[in-house]
């Protein structure tokens, strides 16, 4: 079965499942990246702080799959918020990547203690307008941040990509964006490798034949979530991608959704991250 894709509120489209790449030094990334697009994947999600960059664009070529066939989203790093320092940021990110556009910029961390995240924004704006971000997007950020930019400039981000699993669910992030048409995108989508023993989640894998991972992951992709699960294990990579031909049912949806526990967050909280 063909993998899905959700529309974002600009017209564009993302593959709704992603390679994620914390955490993956240039000479791993570089075959994690390709043995992901060989499996199908179109999606790989990295950022300036991963020090990957070169990595990722190594896979891509290696690949031989065209650059516009692929959904590539990098971020911007907390210490190079502002103005000016966003978009020269951005051309250090394509420079990296061996690309001239990106298909998602995202400012990584709303870092509100630097005061700096509106003017980050306005420099995505400029850099969506350029077209060399296709689509602009933040991650991290709480209903007070998105609303301060959007009442700033009038541009609504795609995506908020912050910590969720099925664990740690963030109803009211996701109440939100909906309300705005921003599309919520998953991080440490497995919670980080730790969700993978859940005895209930083994349970609904082994009666349906799949294994914990794909339970997890179609767990995200039914709830119209983006999800980028990490790995470099290229059989875990093809794994991970194997789940277009399923779906959860209602009963084993309402299961998961009963595992909600707001004390199962792994990052650190953006509202008090000062980092
Ligand atoms: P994850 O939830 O994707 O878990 C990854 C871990 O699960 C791997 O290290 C591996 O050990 C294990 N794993 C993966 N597939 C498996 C399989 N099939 N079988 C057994 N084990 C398996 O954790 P993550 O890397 O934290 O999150 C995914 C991606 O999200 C990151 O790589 C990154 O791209 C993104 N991310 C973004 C932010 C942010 O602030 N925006 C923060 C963290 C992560």
């Amino acid at each position: 079965s063909e993998q899905t894709h959700i529309t974002l509120n600009d017209g564009n489209s993302i593959p709704q499942v992603g390679l994620g790449v914390w955490q993956t030094p240039n000479d791993e990334a570089a075959p994690a990246v390709k043995a992901a697009l060989d499996a199908g994947y179109r999606h790989v999600d990295t950022a300036a702080v991963y020090e990957n960059e070169e990595g990722v664009g190594a896979g891509i070529r290696q690949s031989g799959i065209d650059r516009k066939d692929i959904f590539l989203t990098t971020k911007l790093w907390n210490t190079d918020q502002g103005y000016d320092s966003t978009l020269k940021a951005f051309e250090a990110s394509l420079k990296r990547l061996g690309t001239d556009y990106v298909d998602l910029y995202l400012i990584h961390w709303p870092s509100a203690h630097r005061g700096l995240y509106v003017d980050t924004w306005k420099a995505l704006v400029k850099l969506k307008e350029e077209g060399r971000a296709k689509s602009i997007g933040v991650s991290n950020f709480y209903p007070e941040h998105l609303e301060k930019i959007i009442a700033e400039t009038g541009v609504v981000p795609v995506i908020n990509q912050i910590e969720l699993h099925p664990d740690f669910q963030q109803r009211e992030a996701r109440a939100f964006h909906e309300k705005h048409k921003i599309t919520t995108q998953s991080w440490s989508p497995l919670g980080q490798g730790k969700l993978l023993g859940n005895p209930l989640i083994g349970k609904i894998a082994e009666r349906l034949g799949r294994t914990p991972a794909q339970v997890i992951i179609r767990w995200h992709i039914d709830n119209g979530l983006v999800v980028i699960p990490k790995s470099v294990t290229p059989s875990r990579i093809a794994e991970n991608f194997k789940v277009f031909d399923f779906a959860l049912s209602a009963e084993d949806l309402e299961a998961l959704n009963a595992l909600d526990n707001a004390a199962a967050r792994i990052g650190p909280d953006p509202k008090i991250a000062s980092f």
